[in-house]
C-alpha cells in the first residue's frame, strides 16, 4: 500500500485533487479551442477514455470566447491554460472554466497576477502554478539565484535549475498567500526525468498544495512512455503526486490510457475494464501470439467493463504459473489453445477459434459476476498443466516420427 503525502484539497468542477481524493488523470486537447465542434469532440473523446480533467489552450480572445459554448457541451471539468496574457485568464474565469493554469515564467506582473487571483477567489476556482523548467527566464541569473538560496542545491546535478524553480515558486506563491488564496496546485515539469523527481521531491517538502505531476515535452509515445512513467512512477510510489498528465506528441487519448494504467498497476486507482497479461513469446511458440494478443486486447476493451484478469500464454512452460492469478487463461500449443476459467478447463480449440472462445468465456464470466454467481480473483480449481504431447499437440509429430522409426505406436491425441 502506498502511503500518500497529506496535502490540502482543491475542487476542480466535480473532481477533488489532493487530500484523500484518488490521483486523477488529466490530458490536454491538441486542436484549436476556437474550433468549438472539434474541441468538444476531442474533450468528450478524452473524457470517454477516462480523463478526469481536460485542459485547453486559450492563446487568443477567440479561444476564451469559445469556452462558454464548449462548457455547455462537455461534462468533464475544464482547465484554461494561460500563458503571457493575464486577460485570457480573466476571460476564461468569466466563461466559467473550472481551473486556471498560470505560468510564473511568463505572467509575472504582480498586479496582473493579483487580478487573476481575485477573480478566481470570487468564483471558487483553483489555480495551478506551473513552473516548467523550459519557460523560466531567470536561467541567465542562475548563479546569482543559486547563491541567494545559500547553495542549498549546490551538490545536486540540477542544482541551479532546482534552485530557480523553487525560488520562482516561493516568490510567486507569496502573491497568492498575501491575498489569502490557497486553492493552489503546483507543477514543476522538465524534460529531464531526474530533475522532475528532484523538483517534486523538494517541492513536496516545502509546500502542502496538491501536486500535478508531469514530464514536459516527453516526445513521441514510443520513447515518451519511459521518459514519463519512470519519474512519475517513482514519485507516486513514494506517495508524491495528486494528479498526473503524461504528455506525448501523439493523440492525447494515449496520455489518458497510459496515465490510468500507471495508476492501476500501482494500486492507486481501482481498475476499470479487463487486465491483460501476455507472454512475450519465445522459440517455443506455435501460434501467432502477437496478433492474438492485439486482437484479445481490442476485444476486451470493447466488451469488458469489469476488472477481469485475462492471461494469454504461448505455451505450458510458464503458462500455469503465470496464469494462476488470472480469471481467464489460455495456454497455446501446436496451432491450438486450451482455455481455463478460474482454474477450470473449459475448452480446447484450434487457433482460429481461440479469440472468439476466449472472449465468449470472458463475457460469460462477466455476466456471472454481475449476477452475483461468481467472484473475480477466485479460483474454482487449481490450473493443471495440460499434457503437451496430447492435448496441446506440441511435439507430437516429432515424437511420432521417432517412435514410428522404432516401430512403437503412440496413443491417439486427446482433443
Ligand atoms: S509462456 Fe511459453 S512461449 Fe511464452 S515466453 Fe514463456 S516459455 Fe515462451
Amino acid at each position: 500500500m502506498i502511503q500518500r503525502r497529506k496535502t490540502r484539497q482543491v475542487k476542480v468542477g466535480n473532481v477533488l485533487i489532493g487530500g484523500d481524493a484518488p490521483v486523477s488523470v488529466q490530458s490536454m486537447t491538441s486542436g484549436f479551442t476556437y474550433e468549438i465542434d472539434k474541441c468538444v469532440a476531442e474533450i468528450n473523446k478524452l473524457a470517454g477514455g477516462g480523463a478526469d480533467i481536460v485542459r485547453v489552450a486559450v492563446p487568443e480572445r477567440k479561444d476564451t470566447e469559445a469556452l462558454k459554448e464548449i462548457l455547455k457541451q462537455v461534462k468533464v471539468p475544464i482547465v484554461a491554460d494561460v500563458h503571457f496574457h493575464f486577460q485570457r485568464a480573466l476571460e476564461a474565469v468569466e466563461a466559467g472554466v473550472h481551473k486556471i493554469r498560470l505560468n510564473p515564467g511568463n505572467i509575472q506582473d504582480k498586479a496582473q497576477v493579483e487580478k487573476v487571483i481575485d477573480a478566481c477567489k470570487e468564483r471558487g476556482i483553483p489555480i495551478r502554478v506551473g513552473v516548467n523548467e523550459g519557460s523560466i527566464v531567470e536561467r541567465k541569473d542562475k548563479q546569482k539565484r543559486l547563491k541567494e538560496l545559500g547553495g542549498v542545491f549546490s551538490n545536486n546535478k540540477h542544482g541551479h535549475l532546482l534552485a530557480i524553480m523553487i525560488a520562482k515558486l516561493e516568490e510567486y506563491l507569496d502573491i497568492f498567500y498575501a491575498r489569502n488564496f490557497y486553492d493552489i496546485t503546483i507543477s514543476a515539469k522538465s524534460i529531464d526525468p531526474a530533475l522532475v523527481v528532484d523538483a517534486y521531491a523538494e517541492i513536496s517538502k516545502r509546500f502542502d498544495h496538491p501536486l500535478h505531476l508531469g514530464v514536459t515535452h516527453a516526445g513521441p509515445k514510443e520513447t515518451g512512455t519511459i521518459r514519463s512513467v519512470v519519474p512519475l512512477g517513482h514519485l507516486l510510489m513514494n506517495g508524491i503526486g495528486d494528479t498526473i498528465r503524461i504528455s506525448y506528441a501523439n493523440d492525447p487519448i494515449y496520455e489518458v490510457q497510459d496515465g490510468l494504467e500507471l495508476l492501476y498497476i500501482l494500486g492507486l486507482r481501482p481498475r476499470v475494464g479487463a487486465e491483460l497479461i501476455g507472454c512475450p513469446t519465445c522459440g517455443r511458440i506455435q501460434v501467432d501470439l502477437f496478433t492474438l494478443i492485439q486482437n484479445v486486447n481490442k476485444a476486451l476493451q470493447k466488451e469488458i467493463t469489469l476488472p477481469i484478469k485475462v492471461a494469454v500464454m504461448g505455451c505450458i512452460v510458464n503458462g500455469p504459473g503465470e496464469c494462476e492469478g488470472a480469471d481467464v487463461a489460455i495456454f497455446a500449443g501446436d496451432k491450438r489453445g486450451i482455455i481455463y476459467v478460474q482454474g477450470q478447463k473449459v475448452a480446447n480449440v484450434p487457433e482460429a477459434q481461440i479469440l472468439e472462445t476466449l472472449l465468449a468465456e470472458t463475457k460469460k464470466l462477466q455476466e456471472q459476476v454481475l449476477a452475483g454467481t461468481a467472484k473475480l480473483g477466485e479460483k474454482v480449481v487449481d490450473i493443471l498443466p495440460p499434457d503437451p504431447l496430447g492435448e496441446l499437440g506440441s511435439g507430437v509429430k516429432k515424437i511420432e516420427e521417432e517412435k514410428a522409426a522404432k516401430g512403437i505406436q503412440l496413443p491417439v491425441m486427446k482433443v
